[in-house]
Order: structure tokens, then C-alpha cells, then sequence
């Protein structure tokens, strides 16, 4: 049994990580264990930029035991940042082993706006199949309402469901069933907001 192994980097609601067991399970067949929190690595705060990189995150994920097979997920409250990018929702590796999903900016309270758990429910969990995606062998999506659609905005996400979209879900069994990628897939992109 493929597995999932969550991992907080400071705390984060456990409502949230409860809600993406069966999404994920449903989904990707990846069975969602909760490890222990983690502090943050200090070296992931870029004091000039007052965000946390996310690719330590996911350096940090990938030290340690694992068997063959398990995928990685870190979540934080913590906003994240690439070099790239003034701030990504996520990141992951394609068909690689971990995927990180940033909280911050999922809840209107973050606008300026009135906090909604609800709402950050949903989008954490559009956005955890999202980058749990990536790792499996997905690329983006063009259709809006698959998880896999690139969402550089809360509102993007807000047209995500959480279930793949018929062509996504059809990839899925096609990576499982031949336990590969293609060569095409991996060139494509080696990393993905
Ligand atoms: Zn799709
Ligand atoms: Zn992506």
C-alpha cells in the first residue's frame, strides 16, 4: 500500500489535515498517515523577501526513512516563496517524492476579509490534490474545474472541486498501470507551482 506521509512544519489546524484523507485516497489510492509536526527550518526564511522557500521544505521532507513507494507532504501556515515567483499556493516534484502546500494565503482573513474555514477546507484540499498530482506524474490541466488547473489566485482555486477531471483520472491509472512516466511527461516540467 502506497502511502502519504503528512508532515506539519509548525502547527497547522488538524481539521485541515483530517480533511484530505479520503480526497487523496479517492484520487490517488495513497493511504494518508499524520507524522509528527516539525518546527520550520530557520534556513527557509528569506528575511529579505519576509516569506519562508519552499524548496527547503522540500529538501528537509526528503531526508529521513521512507519505504519505496511513500510520497511526502509538508504543510504550513507559513507563507512560501521560489526564487521565481513572489509566492506560490504549493510545490511539488514531478513524479518525485515530495510536495509542500502553503495555508497563508487560502483564507480571506489574509485579504483582509473575514476568515472562512469552510472555504479553506476546500481550497486545501483542491490544493493538496493539486501538488500530490505533481508527484504522481500530472502536469497542468486546461480544465478549470480539474484540481490540476494552474491557479495563480485564490479565485482560480475557487473553481477547482476536488476531483480530477475525467482525462486526469484516466492518466492516473495509466501511471499505475505502467508503474512509469513518459519521457515527454518528465521534460515537460521538473517543477511546478
Ligand atoms: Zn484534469
Ligand atoms: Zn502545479
Amino acid at each position: 500500500m502506497n502511502r502519504l506521509l503528512v508532515v506539519s512544519f509548525g502547527p497547522v489546524s488538524p481539521d485541515l489535515l483530517d480533511a484530505i484523507a479520503d480526497p487523496v485516497w479517492r484520487s490517488y489510492d495513497l493511504e494518508v498517515h499524520r507524522r509528527a509536526e516539525r518546527p520550520i527550518p530557520a534556513d527557509a526564511w528569506d528575511a529579505k523577501r519576509q516569506q519562508h522557500g519552499s524548496e527547503v521544505l522540500l529538501r528537509t521532507l526528503l531526508v529521513g526513512a521512507r519505504d519505496p513507494g511513500d510520497r511526502l507532504l509538508g504543510v504550513t501556515a507559513v507563507d512560501l516563496c521560489i526564487p521565481m515567483l513572489s509566492f506560490v499556493f504549493g510545490q511539488a516534484q514531478l513524479k518525485g517524492a515530495a510536495a509542500v502546500v502553503s495555508t497563508a494565503r487560502l483564507d480571506p482573513s489574509f485579504y483582509g476579509l473575514s476568515s472562512r474555514p469552510d472555504l479553506v477546507r476546500r481550497r486545501f484540499i483542491a490544493e493538496v490534490i493539486h501538488e500530490v498530482g505533481h508527484t504522481v506524474g500530472l502536469v497542468h490541466c486546461a480544465e478549470r474545474s480539474c484540481p490540476m488547473s494552474l491557479a495563480t489566485a485564490v479565485e482560480a482555486i475557487d473553481q477547482k472541486g476536488e476531483e480530477l477531471c475525467d482525462g486526469c483520472t484516466a492518466l492516473v491509472h495509466d501511471f499505475k498501470a505502467a508503474g512509469s512516466l513518459t519521457a515527454e511527461t518528465l521534460r515537460r516540467s521538473s517543477r511546478s507551482q
